[in-house]
């Protein structure tokens, strides 16, 4: 029912970043190469999200927006090995119970389709020309839930949440060309070429980049890449520490925690490092079915991780005799 609709999209979806979360997350899932995201008013006003993908068949977009209705698994062992990043499948329908949402999506083989909802119901369905892969337009969020509106805050700060949703997924996956662009003004771009240092300089800076450090390592259950950066390199925020495990963005204050402890007392009171760590291990050993935004998730290795973590920070840094 739309009600359902939009209660869980009280759980899924909170502002204008959450939005950008899931249309990008589901054009990942897509196999897209390029992702393109457009925003007006912090979100507010609008989000829009291109992508290159598989698209969907023209019989297959309306099932698209029914709850529980998800394509990517398909029986009870692929919710234990999860690889796609969405499997709910909460997102679009909680997102079409609380705004105006357009979809014009193409899977290259059948004629494309425009699907346009608001409210949780439909309000046309039509043939449309248009390339393979998806665009979703979602315009008036919260239009019937007023108190979810009066919520949000300022446009500047919703962009913000915006820009380091975004700054998460590029970096989460470098082989995706993504765009950010706010109101006509480009704040991000990556290649797709795979190259992780360019992603981290594209968002930090290369003044930024020249001060990390590759990290290397791997073990009998994880294997670590990515780059952490020199003492001398460090901000006010632990926003800046980014773990990144099997493709999943993570939110873990254990495994910052890890982080800084590599450090020692190389860092001074208040001070944190950036880094941008990406583990892969047994996604058997990862349950991310905790909560509906899957932000956090349930680490069974998670202690030995930490430690994994926290040995391999120490360890580059002594390497290069700091
Ligand atoms: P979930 O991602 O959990 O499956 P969603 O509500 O986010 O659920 O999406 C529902 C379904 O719509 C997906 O399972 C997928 O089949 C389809 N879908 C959504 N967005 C796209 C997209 N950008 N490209 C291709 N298919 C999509
Ligand atoms: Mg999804």
């Amino acid at each position: 029912t739309i009600l359902a609709d939009q209660i869980a999209a009280g759980e899924v979806i909170e502002r204008p970043a959450s939005v950008v979360k899931e249309l990008v997350e589901n054009a990942i899932d897509a196999h897209s190469t390029r992702i393109d995201i457009e925003v007006k008013h912090g979100g507010i006003d609008r989000v829009r999200v291109t992508d290159n993908g598989d698209g969907i068949a023209p019989d297959q977009v309306r099932l698209a927006f029914q709850r529980f209705a998800t394509s990517k698994i398909k029986d009870q062992a692929d919710l234990f090995r999860v690889n796609s990043l969405g499997f709910r499948g909460e997102a679009l329908p909680s997102i079409a119970s609380v705004a105006q949402v357009v979809m014009k999506t193409s899977d290259g083989v059948h004629p494309g389709t425009e699907m346009q909802m608001k409210g949780g119901t439909v309000q046309a369905e039509l043939p449309a020309a248009t390339r393979r892969g998806t665009t979703v337009e979602v315009t008036d969020l919260f239009f019937n839930t007023p108190k979810r509106r009066d919520y949000l805050k300022s446009s500047s700060t919703e962009l913000s949440k915006i820009t380091e949703m975004v700054n998460h997924l590029a970096l989460s996956h470098p082989e995706i060309s993504f765009s950010l662009v706010h109101e006509g003004k480009e704040l991000l771009r990556t290649s797709g070429r795979d190259n992780l240092q360019q992603v981290i300089a594209g968002i930090y800076s290369n003044q930024s980049m020249k001060k990390m450090i590759a990290v290397h390592a791997e073990n009998d259950q994880f294997q670590l890449e990515g780059y952490t950066s020199l003492p001398e390199l460090t901000r006010a925020s632990r926003k800046y520490l980014s773990v990144i495990v099997n493709g999943r963005f993570v939110q873990d204050l254990e495994l910052n925690r890890a982080i800084i402890a590599g450090y020692g007392s190389k860092l001074m009171v208040g001070r944190y490092p950036v880094a941008v760590l990406k583990i892969t291990m047994d996604p058997s050993q990862m349950d991310v079915n905790v909560h509906p935004t899957k932000q956090s998730v349930r680490l069974l290795n998670r202690d030995n991780l930490g430690q994994f973590i926290e040995d391999t920070i120490y360890r580059t840094l002594a390497q290069q005799n700091l």
